[in-house]
């Protein structure tokens, strides 16, 4: 297959979930490929996101479930957490995923460069590193994401601050965090931290987190936080950050001032396409600097794709997989397919967690009008013994016309495994009658997914 006027049949910047995804297709389709990454192999997801953060979710999570162990007839004694020892466990694990993210794509034949790659032009890119330039005849951008942070002109002192990032590399426990933002990972850390002992306020600039959820889940989880101990103030916005003898001290738009020891900015990711020399390449970006593609993921350049969260499509593992995957086997496995964005489901792992699929029930009445709604509030059978008064949360959002099932909505333990395995009924376009016909799963909490009998109906009415 190899063009032999180029270096590569194909390049790809980029070693995170998509870029290595699709190199290791590419190249097992006998594409001869580069891979460039200029920190680690993994990605956001595998060095620092989704896995190190589900760790630090499960580490959280013990002291409540020691403390409820009582309940059940268990005694424990004196108990104490060590986060720097749990922080060498962490690190090791990634080190060990990130060296099979290496080893799989060497062992698929793709030469793998520890480097930054920049364009030079449409076909060329220069190895920062060595020096050296390289050529492909395809070139994929696979450069993801990375935390957003306000200059120091618009949050005066935002250098005492940290980003996601640096959570990872907290070897130390802080006694107060404050964390700004209402998205995924504010609501996310603002939990771990809650759960590992510290005294965290969230500070959201809206009203209710999680914008562009489904309301009832917005609303289940900002009070979830506030059952969690995290002090949450709305409406609110940092004005400057100022280091004191004991801390930090965060004065908000309020005029408040809040002290604390570890400031987290949680306010959104932008693209990673800075000095990547997209304009030497011709390619051309959106104003926050994501490439933009169609849905085949090409550029306007035509050797050229770009996956993953550099697209800015939907920021999520999977997606960036998936799009990767469609791209190799298209381009280099005569197979051609294309990532479907629809029903995508996804999880925000809150205590409890989040799991959603499909449209929300407010877009569902803005698009199609008449829904029925079937909705259940319950607390769970385990918690029964423990004394946790945690509910557990689910919704059904149904199309009233063909009762088709639109969206499936649950806050509660394991809601992130209940909706991965609902989304393919939701994908197939499963009905309600569907769920009213499969037989309930006794006992356990998902069981009332498809025991939901009375449509819900407002007040009033
Ligand atoms: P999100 O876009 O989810 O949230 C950003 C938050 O910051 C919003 O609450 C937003 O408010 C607020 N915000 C934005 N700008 C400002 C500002 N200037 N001042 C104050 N507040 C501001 O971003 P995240 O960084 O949390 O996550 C990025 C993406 O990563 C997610 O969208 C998701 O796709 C992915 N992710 C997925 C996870 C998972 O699958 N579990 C976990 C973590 C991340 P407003 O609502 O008003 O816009």
């Amino acid at each position: 297959m190899t063009d032999t006027a180029y270096d590569y049949d194909l390049f790809v910047i980029g070693g995170g979930s998509g870029g290595v995804r699709a190199g290791r297709i590419a190249a097992q389709a006998g594409a001869k490929v580069a891979l460039a990454e200029e920190y680690r192999m993994g990605g956001t997801c595998v060095v620092r996101g989704c896995v190190p953060k589900k760790f630090m979710v499960y580490s959280s999570t013990y002291g409540k479930h020691i403390k409820l162990s009582a309940g059940y007839g268990w005694s424990v004694g004196d108990v104490s957490y060590d986060h720097s020892a749990f922080m060498v466990a962490l690190h090791a694990e990634v080190e060990r995923l990130s060296a099979i993210y290496d080893r799989n794509l060497k062992n698929a034949g793709v030469d793998v460069f520890d480097d930054r790659a920049e364009f030079v032009d449409a076909h060329t890119l220069r190895l920062k590193k060595s020096g050296k330039t390289v050529t492909a005849g395809k070139i994929l951008i696979a450069t993801g994401g990375r935390p957003w942070m306000p200059s120091a002109d618009e949050l005066p002192g935002i250098e005492h601050a940290i980003d996601s990032n640096g959570v990872f590399e907290m070897d130390t426990l802080p006694k107060r965090m404050l964390i700004a933002g209402g998205g995924y990972i504010a609501v996310e850390f603002a939990h771990i931290f809650a759960g590992l002992g510290a005294e965290v306020t969230l500070v959201y600039r809206g009203e209710t987190v999680l914008r562009g959820f489904d309301d009832e889940i917005r609303l289940a989880v900002h009070e979830g936080l506030k059952e969690a101990g995290v002090r949450v103030v709305t409406k609110c916005t940092f004005k400057s950050i100022e280091k004191t003898g004991g801390g930090l001290m965060v004065t908000m738009s309020s005029g408040n001032e809040i002290d604390t020891d570890v400031v987290l900015m949680a306010v959104g990711r932008r693209a990673n396409t800075d000095d990547l020399g997209c304009d030497k390449a011709g390619v051309k970006l959106a104003e926050q600097g994501e490439v933009i593609v169609d849905e085949w993921s090409r550029t306007n350049v035509e050797n050229i794709w770009a996956v993953g969260d550099v697209t800015g499509r939907v920021a999520l593992t999977p997606v960036a997989i998936r799009e990767g995957h469609a791209f190799a086997d298209t381009e280099f496995g005569d197979k051609p397919w294309k990532m479907d964005h629809s029903n995508i489901p996804t999880a925000v792992f809150t205590q409890p967690e989040v799991g959603t699929v499909g449209i929300s029930e407010a877009e569902a009445r803005k698009t199609f009008g008449e829904i029925d709604i079937y909705k259940t509030k319950f607390r769970p059978m385990k918690n029964m013994l423990n004394g946790d008064q945690t509910r557990t949360f689910m919704k059904l959002v149904v199309r009233a016309s063909d009762q088709r099932v639109l969206g499936v909505h649950v806050v509660g333990e394991d809601a992130a495994e209940m909706i991965q395995t609902a989304a393919i009924a939701v994908k197939m376009g499963a009905t309600k009658q569907d769920f009213d016909q499969t037989c309930a799963l006794h006992p356990s909490s998902a069981e009332e997914l498809v025991t939901m009998r009375t449509k819900w109906v407002p007040e009033g009415v």
